[in-house]
């Protein structure tokens, strides 16, 4: 799951890592009131209207401006929600905003330059351990620092047992040039910052920029974060955070029917069992020269409500011109799987686009026969190749 910006900072600031004050407004009059309390509490004349979307690269795209007056947070407000904003990392559709973050302006001048880096906490699949990953270069995008200045960025793996160790945290602000207030402050911040994402099961938190004010203070400017799925039956207080606008509809549909189902581009909808022969069925679609609509895993019980299910999902997307069923009964009765498939179809009444269905495994001739036997307008196979080739005909 992931969350907005002011959500992220929410977490941060609970866990006593400091953050760049903001207050979430959904209008133009909104913004000004939190403007308005933000002078109050921060004594902040300037502030940052900042875009709400579940994409980065805002400031890029204009979804992030600086407004000197309370007219400037006003027009800007009121510029910024309702856009559609297109950043490097959205579709050329770009997001629709529905909501800003007006923050205090953290970029003053004082007696020291403020420098921007870049920290974030994720975990190094290689080694099974949590890391924090951090540079010099903040502000950027990290995969261009990568690229270009690989050396720029370091690491540090935690050992799970004894979690983030003080050394580590100095070695940190260390290696980002810090000394004095600005230094003690980074170890607080690096320490609080890993706490808050093993204490919130997150599978990232990633700082983009982490600033250091002119007056040595250290502070999270933005916030992604990502909360594991597989951990929120234990943050209830969390489920609130989830906002479905900001994901695909028909993904959450699928998802309400226990269906794992990604989007694609093509124009071949799968109906596939096991994400591994979902991968090999999208590799055959290709072969065949179509592009897969989606990825599609129906689970170890594909029976006819699920198959229905599935259809109903598929069909949804209305550049799919063909459907490959492609299910191996190991545990689940290739017969069963068919009868699954006619009872569905015969429930959907007219489906238009041609459907190839290949039953491999435990029952798959009995299979093939109910199908073939079926009259429905539906294609069995059961090699694989077989399946690609009758894929290939229906495209022609
Ligand atoms: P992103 O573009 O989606 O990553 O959004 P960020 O939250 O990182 O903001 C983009 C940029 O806006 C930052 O890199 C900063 O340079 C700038 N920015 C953020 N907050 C302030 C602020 O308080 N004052 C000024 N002057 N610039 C800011
Ligand atoms: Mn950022």
């Amino acid at each position: 799951m992931n969350l907005h910006e002011y959500q992220g900072k929410d977490i941060l600031s609970s866990f006593g890592v400091r953050i760049q004050r903001g207050i979430v407004a959904k209008n133009a009059n909104e913004a000004v009131a939190a403007a308005k309390q933000l002078t109050a509490e921060t004594g902040t004349g300037w502030h940052v209207i900042k875009a709400q979307v579940h994409a980065g690269g805002r400031g890029k795209g204009g979804g992030v401006k600086l407004a000197k007056n309370l007219k400037e947070v006003e027009e800007i407000a009121g510029q910024i929600i309702g856009m559609q904003l297109v950043t490097p990392q959205t579709s050329a559709e770009g997001k629709k905003v529905h909501q800003v973050l007006v923050a205090e302006d953290v970029y003053y001048p004082g007696e020291t330059e403020t420098s921007e880096f870049y920290v974030s906490v994720l975990l190094n699949r290689g080694t099974g351990r949590n890391m924090i990953m951090y540079s010099t270069e903040g502000g950027m995008d990290i995969e261009t620092v990568a690229e270009e200045t690989p050396h720029l960025i370091f690491t540090e793996e935690i050992d799970p047992a004894t979690g983030i160790l003080p050394f580590q945290a100095r070695r940190v602000a260390f290696n980002l040039g810090l000394e004095g207030t600005a230094f003690k402050e980074m170890t607080k911040f690096v320490t609080n910052l890993y706490t808050a994402y093993v204490k919130s099961d997150a599978s990232l938190f990633e700082i983009n920029p982490v600033l250091k004010t002119s007056d040595n203070k250290i502070m999270a400017v933005d916030a992604k974060v990502t909360i594991d799925d597989n951990s929120l039956f234990r943050h209830k207080d969390y489920l609130d955070l989830r906002d479905l606008r900001e994901e695909s509809a028909i993904e959450v549909e699928a998802g309400a029917l226990g269906l794992n189902y990604v989007d694609l581009d093509g124009n071949v909808g799968c109906m596939v069992n096991g994400a591994g022969l979902a991968m090999a069925t999208m590799d055959l679609i290709k072969q065949a020269g179509g592009e897969p609509a989606n990825f599609l895993d129906v689970g170890g019980t594909a029976d006819a409500a699920r198959v229905e299910a599935a259809f109903r999902i598929i069909l949804k997307d209305p550049a799919v011109k063909a459907i490959l069923i492609n299910i191996f009964g190991g545990i689940v009765r290739c017969d069963r799987v068919a009868q699954g498939v006619i009872d569905a179809y015969k429930n959907m009444g007219n489906i238009e686009v041609p459907i190839i269905v290949r039953l491999q495994g435990t029952n798959a001739d009995i299979a093939k026969k109910l199908i073939d036997d079926s009259g429905l307008d539906v294609m069995s196979a059961t090699e694989f190749q077989e399946a690609a080739d009758k894929v290939q005909a229906v495209l022609a």
